[in-house]
Order: C-alpha cells, then structure tokens, then sequence
C-alpha cells in the first residue's frame, strides 16, 4: 500500500494521536510503514534495554506516558497453563496444527490442571489462562467440570479461556461454570490475508462471529494478531486496528510471527520485532485503557524484547505455569523461550525484568481501570 503523501510530519500524527486517539487510514499508513530512517518511530532495538531508555523517541515516548497516565508502572501477570497441544485445525503459521506430525501430543488431566493452579496460586496468581490447541476431547461438559473445580476452589481469581471457536452455546456454558475472559486472537481482519494463512475450511467471519458471541455473553474479551505474518501489508494492519476499534475488548494481545519447523511458513521471515513494538505503541494510544501483553513471542525473538514491549505501552506478561515435560511440547513456533524453567524460576526472572524496564508486578485479579471484576 502507498501511503497517500501527506504534509503533516511524524511528530505531528503522533501528537494528533496522543491527543485525539485516533487518525485517518492515510495518516495511519504513514506512521505504520515510515522506514524512512525516522527515528522518531524507531526504538532502538540493537542495544540494550538501558540504552533504549535513554533513546526512546517519540511515538515510544507518548505511548509510555499515556500508560502511565492510566496505569501508573502497574504490570499485570496472567499464569498461562498450555492444557493440550492435541488440535484439529490446520493454521499454516503454528507449529501444533493437525498436519505436523513431528509434535508428541499431550493433554492435561484435571488433577494435573489443578495441582499447576494451586502452584500457581501459590506463587501469587489470581489469574489463570487455560490456552490450548482445539482438542474434542475436552467436550463441553468436562470443560465445564473442569472451569467449575477451579472456580469452586479459587472464588478469588479469574478465570480465563483461550482454546479457540466454539459454539454460542458452547461458550455460554462454559461462562455459567465461571469461567471469566477468553482469549481469540482475530488473526488478521483481511479477509484475502486470512485465506493465505488458513485452510478453506476455517473462515474470519466465524471467528468475528465468536468474538461478537463471547462479548455479548459477557466474557472480558481478548482478541489480537501477529506482526509480520506471511503476505500482510500495512493496509491489513490497519483493517486490524479498525477491527479492534469496532469490537472494542479488554485486552490486545500481539506478537511478532516466527517461523515454526514444518509448517508451510517454516521459511518465512522472522523479522518483527520492530514493527511490533511500533503496533504496541499505536495500540496503546488508540486504546489507552487495553491491557496489552508483552507476549512470550515478543521475549522469543529478542532476549529483551518483553521488556521492549512493556516500554512500548505493555503493561502485562503472562509467564507460563505449564509443567515442564509438557511445556516443551507446546511450541507454536521456533525458539520458543522459557522451555525447561520452573514456574517459580519464571516468576524471579520475569520480576527482575519487569523492574529493570521501569515498572512493578502487581498481584491483582482484573483491571481496576475499565471493568469491576464480578
Ligand atoms: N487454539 C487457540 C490458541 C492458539 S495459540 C486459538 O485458536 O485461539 C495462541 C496464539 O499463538 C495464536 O492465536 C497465534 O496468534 C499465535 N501463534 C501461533 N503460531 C505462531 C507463530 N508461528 N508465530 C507467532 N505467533 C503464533
């Protein structure tokens, strides 16, 4: 997409972002794609942490003040329990999709899924996010026994679901067992690109169809997409960002693309890192309230890049309780970080990392800023 030229500089759309939380399709464009050396938009990312500090230049800059207008130095953690790897779906860019053969299969027992929440809870979690591949063996009525024992035994914490498209109904029930948030990444909101990332089979329209349904259930809702996937444009980035401005969820969650070893994508490029932090900062101003992860994929693709993320707008990480022998085969993609640590090691290091951006770990449920937690 050519950027239509426009007089207005890179400071000025970052300042009439800032201000106004919004800009044009063409304005957009220009603050997306400039690769014009322009070091307003660049955070530099070939040094360290506290070299970034010092350089972080505008679009950065306002990105973190707006945070921290709104969140103060707050950083919110989520414990991300992987249940299954088992998936029927065939997505070109993961690395669990039905056709890799090459992954050992696992799915948790709910003894398992409870012993990692109690550890968890122990270690300060008040959020767990139950994410895995779209397994049928987890019917709908063991997912609910399954919400309702963690429910019964943590009333205090929230419960979050990210295991894919499901029905309505099928989300409805599993809402009454007490089950909170749900995690659905849109993907990508461009229809041509969604059909060069998916099978036939699977479509954007059911996908918006499950983040409208999870929304009007009542679930706080999570949607999002990768940076730098194969075949996408600044144009579908910002058909993204449109997206997300209709749907208007809780949390935005985006991370670079990274090759996974045989997918069809195993070859593509691996170089989002820059531009995700760009994303990161134009969501933070679009959406000032979001809660914004500073994924493991973004951690992936740089040693620093979660700190990066968080001094780009992030203000959550969500470390991984998985038990160790399962963990490692969980790998949505190549070099996946904090494969064989246990969760108290992820705890300590990601503690240290938080602080070392800037900002501190709290321990709370939800996000006091937009929604009471119920
Ligand atoms: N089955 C669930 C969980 C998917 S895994 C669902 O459909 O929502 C969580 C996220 O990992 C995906 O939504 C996708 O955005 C991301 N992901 C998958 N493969 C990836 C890759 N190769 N690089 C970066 N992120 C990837």
């Amino acid at each position: 997409m050519k950027c239509l030229s426009k007089d207005m500089t890179i400071q000025g759309l970052v300042d009439k972002l800032y201000n106004s939380g919004n800009l044009d399709d063409d304005e957009l464009c220009k603050l997306i794609a400039d690769d014009e050396k322009n070091d307003l938009c660049k955070l530099h990312v070939e040094k360290s942490v506290e070299l970034c500090k010092l350089e972080q230049t505008s679009l950065f800059k306002m990105a973190d003040s707006k945070r921290r207008e709104i969140y103060g130095e707050d950083v919110y953690i989520r414990g991300l329990i992987e249940m299954t790897n088992y998936c029927k779906n065939d997505c070109f860019y993961c690395g669990i999709r039905r056709s890799n053969s090459c992954v050992k299969r696992y799915r948790m027992t709910d003894d398992e899924i409870m012993s990692t929440c109690q550890r968890g809870y122990e270690l300060g979690f008040r959020t767990f996010v139950l994410q895995g591949g779209e397994d049928s063996f987890y019917t709908d009525s063991k997912m609910c026994e399954i919400v309702s024992k963690i429910r019964n035994r943590y009333p205090d914490c929230a419960i979050t679901l990210s295991i894919g498209e499901k029905s309505r109904e099928s989300y409805k029930a599993y809402f009454e067992a007490g089950a909170n948030r749900y995690l659905l990444r849109h993907e990508t909101a461009s229809d041509s690109h969604y059909r060069k990332l998916h099978p036939d089979y699977m479509s954007l329209d059911n996908r918006k169809r499950c983040l409208y349904d999870l929304k009007e259930i009542g679930y706080q809702v999570g949607s999002g997409f990768m940076v730098g996937s194969p075949y996408q444009t600044t144009d579908d980035l910002i058909k993204d960002i449109r997206f997300l401005q209709d749907l208007d969820p809780d949390m935005i969650g985006i991370g670079p693309f990274i090759p996974a070893a045989n997918t069809p994508f195993e070859k593509f490029a691996n170089d989002g890192l820059e531009l995700t932090l760009r994303m990161i900062a134009i969501l933070r101003l679009i959406f000032p309230y979001a809660l914004i992860p500073a994924t493991t994929a973004l951690g992936s693709i740089h040693p620093e890049g979660r700190e990066m993320g968080l001094m780009s707008g992030a203000n959550v990480i969500m470390p991984n309780l998985t038990p160790t022998q399962n963990r490692k085969n969980y790998k949505l993609y190549d070099n996946k970080i904090c494969m064989d640590d246990d969760p108290e090691i992820c705890i300590g290091c990601i503690e240290n990392r938080v602080s070392k951006a800037g900002y501190k770990i709290v321990n709370n449920i939800g996000n006091p800023k937009r929604k009471e937690f119920k």
